[in-house]
């Protein structure tokens, strides 16, 4: 058995061609503690990620702890090659493979800096995998409520890269609305905190890049205003809207401008996250799950935009496809077969939470249950005639309690309720 030391010691591979290290690999491995993978294996396994796309990337370093990672950076600049951050690789349109120097934050930068269970922040490292912060911070009766659908192995730093969302947006928001600041190191080397500008700009190169941000921001105005997409997630550009925010949802709660979110959703392209720090909730005392069948994608679709109305904490799609796939998994099978009234094209899972569950059950109930009509025609009449055709799962019909069920805090298919 390999003891720990022998485990954490570091792996240097080169390619074994003639040649050997190129001169990048051997400073890095010189200056480092943590791994430097320039061999053909390892750099073939870096060319893939998430995405149909494939690139050879020059190398990758796996740093053991952030002195390795500013070590890194700057031997990067000094011998002038590009850098790409990479947490768990899930990024779905390439963004994590390229030619470049790849940093790989997933194994080893995954600590919790500070914690303040009263004000509910906390800081972390950008390795930090989602489901492992939730785990850690489930004692304190927290979480950080941004839940990606691959929570077992996206990392905050990537989360922050790509401004992530998951099926609970509509009532947390994404990255950009829960991220409170970041510590991070630009190109040149500078390190600087990116975060509200409620507190004064330490540092010229920060106070440099604020001053030219306010002024494209008012000289820019009216045409951001106009061009800038009102919707909830973007990542097509920066969010130079953060001094006047053209997002549905408020990107800060006292509206006082917040650099981080420059950082949020700009891919690693402006700066590498050291540290983030992130806003979190208190853990919902309660949650109640409906289950809305329907006979085409396209009414599941559209009956979509009148349910949000209805303020649940979630709404996630599920098309066909995916109903076969969780059927032919002998794990899922039997919960999904309790949510499926015949062979729906689509359904709609929705969510409301709250401290008193007696309240969520008939918030379920009467806008999804046909036969609520006769009984809440008011709450009914708000919802579009085509809506109150979806139909609610099997055995909701038996008996209305059974439609609503505590919902433990879990995730994902196993824990639709009946
Ligand atoms: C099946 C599936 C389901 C998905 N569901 C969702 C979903 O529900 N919601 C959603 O938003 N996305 C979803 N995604 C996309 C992706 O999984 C998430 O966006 C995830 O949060 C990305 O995290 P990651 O650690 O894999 O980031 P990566 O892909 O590793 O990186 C994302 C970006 O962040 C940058 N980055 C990483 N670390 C740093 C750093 N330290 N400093 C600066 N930049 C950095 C990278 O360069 C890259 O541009 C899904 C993907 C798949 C394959």
């Amino acid at each position: 058995m390999l003891s720990p030391t022998a485990i954490a010691k570091p792996l240097h591979f080169f390619p074994a061609s003639a040649g050997g290290a190129s001169p990048l690999a051997q400073l890095l491995a010189k200056n480092l503690r943590g791994d430097v993978l320039f061999d053909s294996a390892s750099r073939g396994r870096y060319s893939t990620d998430a995405s149909i796309y494939q690139i050879t990337p020059i190398g990758v370093v796996v740093p053991r702890d952030q002195a390795d990672v500013l070590r890194a950076l700057e031997i990067a600049r000094d011998q002038n090659v590009a850098v790409l951050s990479r947490g768990a690789g899930t990024s779905q349109c390439g963004q994590t493979v390229g030619d470049a120097l790849i940093i790989d934050n997933s194994k080893w930068l995954c600590n919790v800096i500070a914690f303040d269970a009263n004000a509910m922040t906390i800081t972390v490292e950008p390795g930090m995998v989602l489901d492992h912060l939730n785990a850690w911070l489930k004692p304190h009766g927290l979480w950080f409520p941004v839940d990606v659908s691959t929570s077992a192995q996206c990392t905050i730093g990537g989360m922050t890269g790509n401004n992530s969302c998951g099926s609970r947006s509509i009532e947390y928001g994404n990255m950009v609305h829960n991220v409170l600041s970041v510590d991070a190191v630009l190109a040149d080397g500078t390190q600087a905190n990116f975060g509200s500008l409620n507190t004064p700009v330490s540092g010229t190169r920060l106070q440099n890049i604020v001053s030219s941000l306010q002024t494209i921001a008012t000289r820019e105005r009216t045409e951001l205003a106009e061009r800038i997409p009102k919707v909830l997630r973007r990542v097509a550009g920066y969010n130079i809207d953060l001094f006047d925010c053209q997002n549905p949802r408020a990107y800060t709660d006292d509206g006082v401008a917040n650099l981080a979110h420059l950082l949020v959703g700009s891919e690693g392209t402006l700066a590498y996250s050291r540290q983030i720090t992130l806003k979190l909730c208190p853990l919902p005392v309660h949650k109640v799950l409906g289950v809305v069948n329907f006979q085409s994608f396209y009414k599941a679709m559209d009956s979509a935009q009148h349910i949000v109305t209805l303020k649940p904490t979630a709404v996630e799609l599920v098309d066909r496809t995916m109903i076969e796939l969780a059927l032919s998994n002998p794990a899922f099978r039997p919960v999904v077969e309790k949510a499926l009234l015949g062979q729906p094209a689509a359904i709609l899972l929705v969510e409301f939470a709250g401290e008193d569950h007696a309240a969520l059950v008939p918030r379920l109930l009467l806008p999804l249950h046909p036969r609520q009509e006769a009984r809440g025609p008011d709450r009914l009449r708000a919802l579009p005639h085509h809506l109150r055709t979806g139909r609610v799962a099997q055995g909701h019909r038996r008996h209305h309690h059974r439609q609503a069920t505590q919902w433990p805090g879990g995730r994902g298919a196993g824990d639709l309720c009946r």
